[in-house]
């Protein structure tokens, strides 16, 4: 019997241009959230575009800013608006790589941005379909286009690899006689369920 040709459907040259755009852009997040790791925080990380342009970046820092809110696209939000000297920003995309808290949707509604995009999803602290859906909720005023899983796998790897590394320096050193490893407690972080 002859094998059906596989099927392969043809994009949108459009659609697919958008869709590298929105790669790059993630990749660039993902190198923000790199910056994070570095400073010994949950890495997640953000960039803010308009017209094709990154206006801000950001990435997740409350512990070293001993502020709860200093989330990925907080930071990079303030930043915009900041530069702008305007506490909305239409027109612009957010992308972050890892599926946006509660706080952080309300924040980028508060803000008007127009679309987001994110990574790796969050089944603990989602609020963009995992755990609660807020850009979806009829009864905000306000709504953004969302779009997830954009290289979701390595938005999701970086978060895992980095709780791998953690656990690895918290087991107590085989040669020290009993003595362990002090280890800094990170306390319940925006990715905590990537530890597994
Ligand atoms: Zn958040």
């Amino acid at each position: 019997m002859q094998q059906e040709p596989e099927f392969s459907p043809q994009t949108a040259p459009d659609a697919s241009a958008d869709a590298q755009a929105d790669r790059a852009f993630m990749r660039l997040a993902l190198d923000q959230a790199h910056n994070a790791w570095l400073l010994g925080e949950v890495p997640v990380g953000a960039v803010l575009v308009r017209d094709g342009k990154v206006l801000a970046t950001g990435y997740n820092r409350p512990i070293g800013d001993s502020d709860p809110t200093a989330h990925a696209e907080i930071v990079a939000l303030r930043q915009a608006a900041s530069l702008l000297g305007n506490y909305r920003l239409p027109g612009c995309t957010l992308y972050v790589t890892l599926e946006p808290c509660a706080m952080c949707a309300m924040a980028l509604l508060h803000a008007r941005v127009q679309r987001v995009v994110f990574g790796a999803r969050d089944p603990k602290t989602g609020a963009a379909g995992s755990v609660l859906d807020l850009f979806a909720e009829a009864r905000l005023n306000h709504h953004a286009q969302l779009q997830g899983d954009v290289e979701a796998q390595a938005c999701g790897a970086l978060l895992q690899e980095f709780f791998r590394s953690r656990r690895e320096q918290s087991r107590p050193a085989p040669s020290a006689s009993g003595a362990g490893i002090e280890v800094r407690e990170l306390g319940v972080l925006p990715g905590e369920e990537f530890d597994d």
